[in-house]
């Protein structure tokens, strides 16, 4: 049943827990409910933004002035080597299980705080592995209807996806994985890796900058001398210089002059100019470059 709930505060959506009030929100937990949802906006002419777990978004202090929809689609079937999972599951979670049953592919993804759908727009990845790796195909709603589209319908690169230019709803992700008894022990030891590097304990949005080809951006964040440095409540973590921490009061404004600082120092002391890994969304649902300092 379509029932959205009104100005709805965004923070808590958000592992940043930032955002203002969306107008409207609306968790779907059936592809009809989907499919609902997307007809009514389109007929009343409001306009939508699809949430999953939202680990990759910054959302504007005044909120979005429209329906954000989460596709709470939850099923996980695993038929040999085939595992198909709805866009509203837990990507950690499908890396565990899916390690724990001695199958390969996806252990990267324990500890990665999105949804299946957030991590094939973003083509998430971790220790040298990506989404596109083992990804078969992808059920999308693109013009009223689902589809089918293979891997080779769409294109990635590094935390890329065409979904980014081409838009559509991704509904379900199909994966096909290998057998592999050492899976699991694999997984463990990414999991206890990502603990010991990052900053778990505080929110945020994992890095903020994409790596440049053969460097990492958060090397090149401490050697500019941004660790610990902030803005307002945003501050460079010290245990790893690519994530931006809300230490509580941090509004989207304190993290994105942040964001700008660090791009502005790092290409001062480097040359280098950061490229923004998380999506910056403004109150009128625009995802815009953070570096405009007339974004929100
Ligand atoms: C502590 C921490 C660690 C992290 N580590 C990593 C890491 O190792 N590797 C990595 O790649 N990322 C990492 N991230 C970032 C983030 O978890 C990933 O980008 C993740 O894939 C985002 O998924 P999400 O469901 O949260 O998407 P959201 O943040 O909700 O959305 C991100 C984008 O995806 C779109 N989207 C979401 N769901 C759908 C859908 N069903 N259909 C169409 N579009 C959709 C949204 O519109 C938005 O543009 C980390 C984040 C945190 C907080």
């Amino acid at each position: 049943m379509f029932v959205p709930k009104k100005n709805e505060p965004l923070s808590l959506h958000t592992t940043y827990r930032i955002g203002g009030p969306a107008r409207l929100f609306f968790e779907a937990r059936s592809e009809e409910e989907l499919l609902y949802a997307v007809d009514w906006a389109g007929r009343e002419k409001v306009q939508t933004f699809i949430l999953g777990k939202g680990s990759n978004v910054l959302f504007d202090d005044r909120g979005f002035d429209g329906l954000v929809i989460v596709p709470l689609l939850g099923s996980v079937s695993i038929e040999g080597l085939i595992v198909e999972a709805g866009a509203g599951v837990s990507f950690s979670y499908l890396g565990i299980k899916t390690a724990r049953l001695g199958l390969s592919g996806l252990e990267f993804a324990s500890g990665i705080p999105g949804s299946v759908g957030g991590a094939v727009f973003m083509n998430a990845g971790a220790m040298g592995a990506e989404v596109s790796g083992s990804l078969v195909s992808v059920d999308v709603i693109r013009g009223g209807g689902t589809i089918t589209l293979l891997k080779s319908d769409a294109r990635f690169a590094y935390r890329y996806s065409s979904f980014q230019d081409e838009g559509g709803i991704i509904t379900k992700a199909r994966f096909q994985l290998t057998r592999d008894p050492e899976a699991a022990d694999r997984q463990k030891k990414y999991l206890a890796y990502r603990m010991r590097t990052q900053p778990y304990d505080k929110p945020s949005c994992g890095s903020v900058f994409r790596n440049p080809s053969g460097l990492f951006a958060a090397k090149l964040i401490e050697t500019a001398g941004m660790k610990g440095r902030g803005v307002g409540g945003a501050v460079v973590s010290e245990k790893h210089a690519n994530f931006i921490l809300n230490t509580g009061t941090a509004t989207a404004g304190d993290v994105l002059s942040l964001i700008a600082l660090v791009r502005e120092k790092v290409q001062e002391q480097s040359g280098i100019l950061l490229d923004c890994e998380v999506q910056c969304i403004s109150y009128d649902g625009q995802i815009r470059s953070p570096y405009s300092h007339h974004l929100f």
